[in-house]
């Protein structure tokens, strides 16, 4: 629970407040062109990383025990961020029946045009869905529980088949949070959730994230930014406020 309450924290660098403050900006200033170049990677432009959307995706990236965390202006939009990431042109994906109904909306209707095809599976298949893979299946992608039914699948077991066969797991983690269900331990390659439910809590914003793991990261940074998502500063200082108490929320949740 810790990390819940430190996670993105940088006193040093906050003169001394206990919350990174909340920027507001597009553009960044700098004296001189070698300051500028002393500078890369940190922060450029607005779109591409504030001192606030780091602290929350640092803060996430140590709940979720990923190696990259982008940020998505909605539970949505971070759904189809990481299909895209995962997903291009004369690929199959496999997707759980019970999904949560506007990602299919995104694989019968974006996806469909862009030339992936999707497959419905139903959610107890376990180590099964080998035997629905196909030579272009490059993901399977699992939301357990799953909407609105709950079924809970064999996560593990669907990443050990999909694995085998060369395809990406991507999962819609939004229901457990990754403080119940630490999606990269069980063989998720991409796990999504979204934000606007538990982290934000109190129905006041809207928000999304991916975390990916090693082996996607380097993907799911492109594809962010080809995509040019990012999220308002206000919502990210709620999502991380809404953080500090993720762990008391989601107990008591679980206890009534
Ligand atoms: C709400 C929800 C989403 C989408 O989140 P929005 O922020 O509303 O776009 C995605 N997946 C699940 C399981 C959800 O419950």
């Amino acid at each position: 629970m810790t990390e819940l309450v430190l996670g993105g924290r940088s006193s040093d660098e906050q003169f001394g407040f206990v919350n990174p403050p909340v920027v507001h900006g597009s553009t960044v200033l700098w004296s001189t062109v070698a300051d500028f170049k002393a500078a890369r990677g940190r922060y450029t432009y607005g779109r591409r990383g504030t001192p606030t959307s780091e602290a929350l995706s640092d803060a996430l990236k140590l709940l979720e025990g990923g190696q990259h965390v982008a940020l998505a202006p909605s539970g949505v939009s971070a759904v189809s961020l990481a299909l895209m990431t995962a997903l291009k042109s004369g690929d199959h994906l496999l997707m759980v029946d019970t999904v949560y109904e506007p990602t299919r909306r995104f694989c019968d209707g974006m996806l469909r045009r862009m030339g992936v095809e999707t497959s419905y599976y139903d959610a107890s298949v376990g180590a099964h869905v080998s035997d629905l893979m196909r030579p272009n299946t490059k993901a399977v992608f699992v939301e357990s529980p799953g909407s609105l039914t709950f079924e809970v699948q064999d996560v593990p077991a669907i990443a050990g088949a999909a694995h085998a066969r060369g395809a990406a797991v991507i999962m819609d983690n939004t229901w457990a949070t990754p403080l119940f269900f630490k999606a990269h331990d069980h063989g998720v390659d991409l796990a999504v959730s979204a934000g606007t439910k538990y982290l934000g809590g109190h129905a006041d914003l809207m928000m999304g994230w991916v975390s990916a793991n090693a082996a996607h990261a380097a993907a799911l940074r492109t594809t962010h930014g080809a995509l040019g998502l990012c999220c308002g500063p206000d919502d990210m200082f709620l999502a991380l406020r809404g953080l500090r108490t993720l762990g008391v929320r989601l107990a008591h949740h679980q206890a009534a």
